[in-house]
């Protein structure tokens, strides 16, 4: 794999970057692999890296019904933080933000990775205590939530100047998670695909998995594709919103709702926000991207789907909240707006589990998944490879809805 630096752009720029290799292959398909890994977004293209990188693992196809990183990878907001509520999933989190943290160097690939502190806006009592619990929990495992007074949360976003005494909901205090970080979405999937590439892995865009495929032991045996059949003993579905669809071919029913999230972004402006803005009382959070855009994103639709595209009174809602903190952005002009589809749990926690069904693993329930990918992909390496879960997702098996072992998020991430 040819290495990206200084040295090679300039001698890449000697030739009119006519040289540069191709990133990643594209082999002809086989009919058999170790490991099949269904889904080419973050979290699957992260999974088949460590499982060549830590396991020594590299017969894997990854396929995806179009292209790689096509996905949520590439429709998210890119924030990366790890200000959750329950013990068991704050850990999860800070190893995810510290793989994150180091990526670029990693993959020898630029993510943009850049730290930018996450201030959360307090206008309710109930979320103030909410969010003082998580400060004392998150303490314990060394993620960093710091409270601060109305005066300095002004003081660090000048923008923000709703939400005084007189208003609906006024501003009484924030809390800055200082560990967030945004980072350039599709980079992070090209990054993990180059890696991957390179120790072998192969990827098969436009490969749609139809069906999974069981064989007379019960065990999984492989996927029929719209290219044909295709044989594994160890299958896991990464298809983020999508599980449902795959795992319902095979009489599996998961414990998952689909619903579409959706974000927009305004015409770029000069620096006016150098934080991540959360406001979770009001269901609405921004952050500005190195174009000068504004990221704007809100609450999930509240009826199950598959769309992708965003509902009027969602994003009606979403700008009308904005408006109340940042009457100023009126004048803003919007440019784009899109949505997702995204699997939730009963209780907003991911599954990264072994299922009943031997050789068939899966990774679902990634509501706020992009900030997960790399200790998602870590995680699941090691449970295809070791069939034993890491101490990281004990607690995200399925196991969990049999026992009402609930690792309830709802409400640490956007408002529902
Ligand atoms: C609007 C929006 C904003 C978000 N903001 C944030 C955020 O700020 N921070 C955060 O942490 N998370 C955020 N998320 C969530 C995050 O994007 C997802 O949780 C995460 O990207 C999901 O994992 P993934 O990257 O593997 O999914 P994807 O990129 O969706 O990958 C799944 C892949 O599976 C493929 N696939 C589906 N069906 C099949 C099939 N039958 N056969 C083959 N391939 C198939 C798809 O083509 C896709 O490429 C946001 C999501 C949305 C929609």
């Amino acid at each position: 794999m040819q290495t990206y630096s200084i040295f090679s752009l300039a001698r890449n720029a000697l030739s009119h970057h006519k040289n540069w290799e191709q990133a990643w292959r594209s082999p002809e398909l086989k009919t058999e692999y170790d490991i099949i890994i269904i889904g080419a977004g973050g979290h699957g293209l992260a999974t088949a890296y460590y499982l060549a990188k830590n396991h020594g693992l590299s017969n894997i196809a990854v396929l995806d019904r179009g292209w790689l990183g096509g996905g949520n990878v590439a429709r998210n907001t890119v924030t990366i933080r790890s200000n959750y509520m329950r013990d068991q999933s704050i850990p999860f989190y800070v190893k995810s933000v510290s793989l994150y943290d180091n990526l670029t160097r990693d993959l020898n690939y630029n993510l943009m990775y850049s730290k930018r502190s996450m201030i959360d806006v307090v206008q309710t009592y109930p979320k103030l205590r909410e969010i003082r619990r998580r400060m004392l929990t998150m303490d314990i495992y060394g993620s960093t939530y710091e409270p601060i007074t109305v005066e300095e949360l002004r003081k660090r976003i000048p923008a923000l100047t709703g939400g005084d005494s007189e208003s609906r909901l006024p501003v009484i205090g924030g809390m800055v998670h200082t560990d967030a970080a945004v980072c350039r979405h599709d980079a992070v999937a090209w990054g993990y695909a180059r890696g991957a590439d390179n120790l072998g892995v192969e990827i098969h865009q436009n490969t749609a998995v139809q069906k999974l495929l069981r064989g007379a032991d019960g065990g999984i045996e492989g996927v029929e594709t719209n290219r044909g059949r295709i044989n594994a003993k160890k299958v896991a579905v990464v298809v983020s919103g999508h599980t449902t669809t795959i795992t319902d071919t095979i009489g599996l029913t998961l414990p998952l709702k689909s619903f579409n999230l959706a974000a927009f972004v305004s015409e770029p402006v000069k620096p006016i926000l150098d934080v991540v803005v959360n406001c979770p009382d009001i269901g609405v959070y921004l952050s500005q991207s190195d174009k000068g855009e504004l990221v704007i994103g809100g609450a999930p639709d509240a009826g199950q789907s598959f769309r992708r595209d965003i509902k009027q009174n969602v994003f009606e809602d979403a700008v009308c909240s904005m408006l109340e903190l940042f009457p100023s952005f009126k004048r803003l002009k919007l440019l784009r707006q899109w949505g997702g589809t995204l699997d939730i749990a009963h209780d907003a926690t991911p599954i990264v589990s072994k299922t009943d069904i031997p050789g068939l693993y899966v990774s679902a329930g990634w509501w706020g998944g992009f900030k997960a990918i790399p200790a998602g992909g870590y995680t699941l390496a090691h449970l295809i490879a070791n069939n034993e879960p890491h101490e990281l997702i004990e607690p995200f098996s399925l196991q969990r809805f049999n026992h009402l072992d609930y690792v309830l998020e709802s409400g640490t991430t956007t408002a529902r």
